[in-house]
């Protein structure tokens, strides 16, 4: 089975991505975190992109496409794409490659959220400098400030979570990412799931949209 979730930045992809990709066995593709990752460890792709991350614009489609098939051309589990497709032009570029494989995509949901709650979301947002755990200082705060419940290391904030980036994103949002809306909306197997409710709230409505 082969899955993208879509919504702006902070509708909760991330978490949600988690949740179904252990459920369902398939494979969670984040290119937000496979750039991190690479950022961190200081590689030529991290270097590539880092002007990218920290001002909050995308990365070029071309090299998207391109880290995405190579990592992934061996892969033989179902994909749970999340934070990818951003742009039609990515969109076409995962259909052609999808099509040259004998596959395609089985469903596509979208967490519909307000954009004033994202960005609460997002200045709110802390994740674990280790795990790589997600809280949220007001609605999912960790038991000790700044202390992962899980691993005990420090919290950080995101680079891109700070505010002046955070505006950038949804804007990016809005001019390049919403588009696909439309896009895999006429397709049949595009799904709308409230993604201001609970995070297992969400997951409880994703699962049900995914059995029908
Ligand atoms: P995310 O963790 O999904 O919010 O992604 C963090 C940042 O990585 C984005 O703001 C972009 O700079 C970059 N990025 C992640 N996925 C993509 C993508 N599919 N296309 C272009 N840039 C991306």
């Amino acid at each position: 089975m082969n899955i993208i979730l879509l919504g702006y930045p902070g509708s909760g992809k991330g978490t949600q991505a988690k949740v179904l990709s252990q459920k369902l066995g398939i494979f969670h593709v984040s290119t937000g975190d496979i750039f991190r990752e690479e950022l961190a460890k200081k590689t030529p792709l991290g270097q590539e992109v880092v002007g990218y991350l920290s001002a909050g614009r995308l990365v070029p489609d071309r090299l998207v496409l391109e880290v995405l098939k190579s990592r992934l051309s061996a892969e033989t589990r179902g994909l749970l794409f999340d934070g990818f497709p951003r742009t039609v032009d990515q969109a076409e570029g995962l259909d052609n490659w999808f099509a040259g494989r004998s596959q395609s995509i089985d469903a596509v949901v979208f967490l519909n959220v307000a954009e004033g709650e994202v960005i609460k979301r997002l200045c709110a947002r802390r994740t674990c400098s280790a795990c790589g755990k997600i809280y949220n200082t007001i609605s999912s705060p960790p038991a000790k400030e700044n202390v992962c419940d899980a691993c005990g290391k420090p919290l950080t904030i995101r680079e891109d979570d700070k505010p002046e980036v955070v505006t950038r994103r949804i804007q990016v949002y809005k001019d390049q990412t919403e588009p696909l809306l439309a896009y895999y909306r006429s397709n049949g197997n595009f799904y709308e799931a409230d993604g201001g409710l609970t995070p297992e709230a969400v997951a409880e409505k994703v699962a049900a949209l995914l059995k029908r």
